[in-house]
């Protein structure tokens, strides 16, 4: 399938300041269509607002998937594309949980891979900045039955960013939530599907309400162990051993995550993937055997984690500061991202040199 380039005539202009997240997009988009069985008019055009009957799918039932990579530009020019295929192979395990269709992942790859190349002056090169990767697929059927839709858009979109949290490094503060839930085996907590967002807020803002960041999430059946905090994965530092959850299908199986154990194990730092009581964490903490906790994701890279709030009692880790593994994850991660050091996992494809 050849690849239609339609160019604007009105470029946007860039913006100045502070760049956030997730608040700029560039001038083009890429867009294909699936219809019949197949994929089909992959096309660059101008980032435009998407026609959508309001009867489709993905509006109704939620049967839509996403995904977020980075692009980095280093002073000197080089473009560099951060785990990208492992975004796409993920995003085609979340279509086939939601009945959508997989793609060629090599023609996607590439597709992207032209568009950032296409919007390289979007991609900003200051420490902490990159250019966010949104992939999206979304069923627009004009139909309100509930079945899975035959007919579906898959669009790229993608714009500079900051560091995801307005305050930077500066670690959040959590508050165990003890009565939602964002996931429970059997569903889709395992694949990043735009339905578990939604159902994600309440817990978010009921933290945000108490003075808290984000919310850190349990498993659904005994509300005791820890599954992730806000769209990330999470890690928590005892006795000189680091402990994450298992992946067990209501986790999301982050790439930072991934990335991340393996730096560790490299480093002959112990790492388990096992279940991670709340109780015993607390207990952690208390008796200050727990000396770091830290977030995972594309977005932030490593969130370190100052205080958490369970049950009633606020636990302070590390003093509240950074510590000596979430600084020397986030060195080493935006390290390769941006060149720093050198790449020996393969993780990154320079497409400009
Ligand atoms: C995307 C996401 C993550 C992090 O995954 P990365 O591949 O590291 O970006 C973790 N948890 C949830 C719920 C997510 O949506």
């Amino acid at each position: 399938m050849d690849i239609k380039i339609i160019k604007t005539e009105n470029k946007k202009s860039k913006p100045q300041g502070a760049l956030g997240f997730g608040k700029y997009f560039s001038d083009h988009m890429f867009i294909m269509e699936y219809e019949d069985g197949k994929w089909g008019n992959a096309r660059i055009q101008p980032y435009q607002p998407l026609t959508l009957d309001p009867s489709s799918s993905v509006l109704h039932y939620a049967q839509g998937i996403f995904e977020g990579a980075k692009a980095y530009k280093d002073k000197n020019g080089k473009i560099r594309l951060f785990r990208l295929m492992d975004n796409l192979n993920r995003m085609c395990d979340s279509a086939e949980r939601l009945c959508m269709p997989v793609f060629d992942k090599q023609f996607v790859y590439d597709a992207i891979k032209q568009l950032v190349l296409l919007e390289e002056e979007w991609i900003p090169s200051d420490e902490g900045t990159a250019m966010y990767i949104r992939p999206t697929m979304i069923a627009t059927e004009a139909a309100l039955g509930v079945h899975a839709s035959k007919t579906y858009t898959f669009f790229v979109i993608v714009g500079p960013v900051g560091a995801y949290y307005a305050n930077g490094l500066k670690p959040v503060k959590l508050l165990v939530e003890e009565h939602y839930v964002r996931a429970a085996k059997g569903g889709t907590g395992g694949n990043k599907v735009i339905g578990n967002y939604a159902a994600s807020m309440k817990a978010g803002e009921l933290a945000k309400a108490e003075g808290y960041d984000q919310a850190m999430w349990l498993d659904a059946k005994y509300h005791r162990y820890v599954e992730e905090v806000g769209a990330m994965n999470i890690f928590f530092v005892i006795n000189g051993v680091v402990y994450t959850p298992e992946l067990d299908g209501s986790i999301l199986p982050g790439i930072t995550r991934r990335s991340a154990i393996q730096i560790l194990k490299e480093k002959h730092i112990k790492v388990r993937e096992c279940k991670v009581d709340i109780r015993k964490v607390a207990e952690a903490a208390e008796n200050g055997t727990l000396t770091e906790v830290f977030g995972t994701g594309t977005a932030a890279v490593i969130s370190p984690v100052g205080q958490f709030g369970y049950q009633g009692k606020d636990y302070v880790v590390n003093g509240g500061e950074m510590g000596e593994i979430s600084k020397m994850l986030y060195d080493k991660l935006t390290g390769i991202q941006s060149g720093k050091y050198q790449d020996k996992y393969s993780w990154v494809d320079i497409i400009k040199e």
